[in-house]
């Protein structure tokens, strides 16, 4: 749990708290999107004018919005627009701004019920985003207004703390498979958070919240075994070091699957080296589902816990 500890004493005039994550807590990572992209997007849909201005939104409270910084934090331009629910809108919207030229195109088929696989092949299948469309349907004039109901807020992105609080007390760290993949749309799609932290130089900051996590309290007297995958080891790699931060009275096992030793293999030297000390009572187990002659069989995690 994250702990909330009041540090001064009761009745004390002032209270000052001491917050900590712990185990298997996770990052809620704010991310924003990048300069040139939100002012490339301004320029395209035509709101390099208007992006400065700020604008009203009337809620209970009036509050105020400057539509530049509104892209950059608050909306997802990349959302690719989905089949069912909130973003089927986006069309529904989009449609309703196209000019009466414009309305030839398919758009207006889309929002219509025979248009839904149509919509899913278009959108859906390649993954195609929001910028994407409004690029293919030029004749939509999109007014500031109707910001919020095109463009889906931008959710944080939850990522596992895969550093041990007692190893390193000052730090938070990650181990963040950045997403970038290709569908038939020509440019690779990008994942938003993941792109915006791969471009991070050091001293960058960003907003984190965190998140309380799902691992269990165990005793450091109850021997312990992990198993994990890729990205999914870094939960395990917290918990193993703060295991061993401290000398452990009984035995840590972990399981980690990879598809190939030298190449993804993460911590690997780290975690040999726990190994190697008779001391932390650590064994290291991989299964590199990829390595190994063709024809060979693989070896799974499951395949290596069963063997033990
Ligand atoms: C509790 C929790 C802990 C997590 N911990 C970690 C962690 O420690 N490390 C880590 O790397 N991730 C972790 N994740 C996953 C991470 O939050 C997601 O990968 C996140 O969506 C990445 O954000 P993004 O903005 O970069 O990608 P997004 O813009 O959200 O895009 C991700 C989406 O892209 C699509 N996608 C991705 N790859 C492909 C593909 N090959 N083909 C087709 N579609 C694809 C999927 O629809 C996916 O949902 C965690 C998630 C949760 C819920």
């Amino acid at each position: 749990m994250f702990a909330n500890e009041r540090i001064t004493a009761k009745g004390w005039n002032q209270d000052v708290r001491h917050f900590k994550y712990v185990l298997g807590d996770a990052a809620v990572i704010y991310p924003e999107e990048d300069a040139n992209e939100v002012d490339d997007f301004l320029a395209k849909i035509g709101w390099k004018k208007v992006a400065d201005k700020p604008f009203r939104i009337k809620r209970s409270q009036p509050t105020y919005y400057q539509s530049s910084l509104c892209v950059s934090s608050s909306l997802d331009i990349w959302t690719s627009q989905q089949y069912h629910g909130e973003a089927s809108s986006n069309s529904y919207y989009t449609s309703h701004l196209m000019s009466r030229r414009g309305r030839s195109w398919k758009m207006e088929e889309f929002v219509a019920e025979e248009g839904a696989d149509d919509l899913y092949e278009y959108c859906h299948f390649v993954r195609r985003n929001i910028k994407e469309v409004l690029e293919d349907c030029h004749s939509v004039q999109l007014p500031t207004q109707y910001v919020f109901n095109v463009f889906p807020p931008l959710r944080p992105r939850e990522l596992s703390i895969a550093s041990s609080i007692k190893k390193h007390p000052w730090r938070i760290q990650l181990c963040v498979a950045i997403v970038r993949y290709k569908t038939k749309m020509k440019p690779p799609r990008k994942g938003v958070c993941t792109t915006c932290i791969a471009n991070f130089e050091t001293g960058d900051k960003i907003y984190m919240s965190i998140r309380q996590g799902f691992i269990p309290r165990f005793p450091p007297s109850i021997p312990l075994i992990g198993v994990g995958h890729g990205t999914g080891l870094a939960p395990i790699h917290a918990l193993v070091e703060e295991r061993l931060t401290e000398q452990p009275s009984t035995s840590t096992t972990f399981y980690f699957g990879c598809p190939s030793a030298t190449k993804d293999q993460h911590y690997a030297s780290q975690m040999e080296d726990y190994a190697r000390d008779p001391s932390k009572q650590f064994s290291y187990r991989v299964a590199c589902l990829r390595d190994g002659l063709e024809g060979v069989k693989r070896t799974y995690v499951q395949g290596s816990t069963s063997r033990g």
